[in-house]
């Protein structure tokens, strides 16, 4: 096949040294980069002309549920403790299998237009819900949701996921990883056993942490100092953990985190809305926890747009911090970039734009009236731009959005799919 070469106003790598090329081009090779950086003087290719544009890699989304896509707008405003069991809870009973998958196919659509090139989904049924992932041509690792009360059956299903699409990144565009839900409903048991299979297969662990203060209620009725300490004694901190949300933690829970050099996948948006709390981040970085950003679902969020979630970090965390200075919007870009490749376990493939990486490549339009003018290319990524300034979106090699528009995908087909399972919940009490 002919190499691709991209020409663009400015290319950022987010290599170690944060190079930019003005003006830059990209050259892909089948599903690779084969070079980085000025223009060529008689390029060999097919061109994609995006001067206008930056191109930067495709963001890295650490943890987002696609098929509760179909539940946004129905979990507003609710107190602490009301959000999982008084709502979300009644509104998941109402959908089976074939709902999830065709609203988890509008979820990724809404995830590549954003300029998200890859996720790490979980949710239950996955068998059905990776098939759409799988469809939609996103990178992801997709993991199906363990509980103590059907862990026999959520285990076989983790096998049949990690059978079908292995677990290896570089192998397959989507792998299987392992998803228990969360500290509360996954009992000692269970956790053993999911360390187990962990080991004998490789897989990645994937899990809600401190998520509220029910949570960490149930951790010390358990004999545990909170929901870090608990894992911790079952062997799951550590750099194959990605701990989701990780909010109610105290001092030494987060450092305890980040010195067993867990990642850690922050919703900042999702834990705002939610619960009304910023995660400590800073501490747990500090300590040497790898830290990406992740939307969670549209439900809590409400939007997945990656860029809004770069803005929502750096200014919740700023607050947090007492400091405008803390949070830089290097150190953003990087956590929906770079870092959060690092925190998913491919950063050999993925999250910079370097010679011999996968083309997960996108382009955003910087000449309107909201980015211009174009002073600082990282500071407007982080604070001015949104997810409809994507025009272009690569996936190993493979053109998936031209022009702001899908090119395999049919938008309107995919929501008139979705549409039955939204009008199944159309008259739930908000
Ligand atoms: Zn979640």
């Amino acid at each position: 096949m002919k190499p691709i070469v991209l020409l663009a106003d400015q290319v950022l790598t987010l290599d170690a040294a944060a190079t930019v090329y003005a003006p830059g081009a990209v050259t892909i090779e089948g599903v690779e980069i084969r070079a980085v950086g000025p223009p060529p003087e008689r390029p060999d290719g097919k061109i994609v002309d995006l001067r206008g544009s930056i191109v930067l890699p495709g963001l890295v989304n650490t943890h987002t549920h696609s098929p509760m896509w179909v539940f946004r707008g129905l979990t507003e405003d609710v107190s602490r403790g009301e959000w999982l069991t008084g709502r979300l809870l009644p509104l998941e009973r109402r959908l089976g299998p074939d709902d999830l998958r065709r609203a988890a196919m509008a979820g990724c659509l809404e995830l590549l237009q954003n300029g998200v090139t890859t996720i790490a989904d979980r949710y239950g049924h996955m068998d059905a819900v990776a098939r759409a992932v799988d469809d939609s041509g996103l990178r992801a690792v997709v993991g199906h949701s363990l509980f103590d009360r059907t862990a026999d059956a959520d285990l076989a299903m983790s096998e049949r996921l990690i059978e079908r699409f292995g677990i290896d990144p570089a192998r397959s565009r989507v792998w299987a990883g392992l998803a228990p839900h969360a500290t509360d409903t996954c009992g000692p048991d269970l956790l053993r056993r999911v360390r187990g299979l962990a080991e004998r297969s490789g897989a990645r662990v994937f899990i809600h942490v401190a998520q509220s203060e029910e949570e960490v209620a149930a951790m010390v009725a358990r004999g545990a100092a909170g929901c870090a300490s608990y894992l911790d004694g079952l062997g799951l901190l550590g750099p194959d953990v990605v701990a989701a949300h990780a909010t109610y933690l105290s001092d030494a829970e987060a450092e305890l985190v980040g010195s067993r050099g867990t990642a850690v996948a922050h919703c900042p948006s999702s834990n705002a809305k939610l619960e009304g709390r910023v995660a400590p981040i800073a501490r747990m970085r500090r300590a040497g926890a790898i830290v990406g950003l992740g939307t969670d679902a549209a439900c809590c969020n409400n939007g997945m747009d990656m860029f809004e979630e770069m803005k929502v970090a750096a200014l919740l965390n700023k607050v947090a911090a007492d400091d405008p200075a803390a949070f830089p919007a290097i150190d953003v870009l990087r956590m929906a970039t770079s870092e959060a490749a690092r925190a998913l376990g491919i950063d050999h493939l993925v999250g910079s734009l370097e010679p011999g990486k996968r083309a997960d490549i996108i382009a955003v339009r910087t000449r309107s009236p909201r980015l211009q003018p174009w002073h600082d290319p990282v500071a407007n990524l982080v604070y001015a731009a949104r997810g409809s300034d994507v025009t272009t979106v690569f996936v190993e090699g493979r053109q998936l959005v031209r022009k702001g528009r899908p090119v395999f995908l049919d938008p309107e087909r995919i929501l008139a799919h979705a549409a039955p399972a939204a009008r199944r919940l159309a008259d739930v009490r908000r």
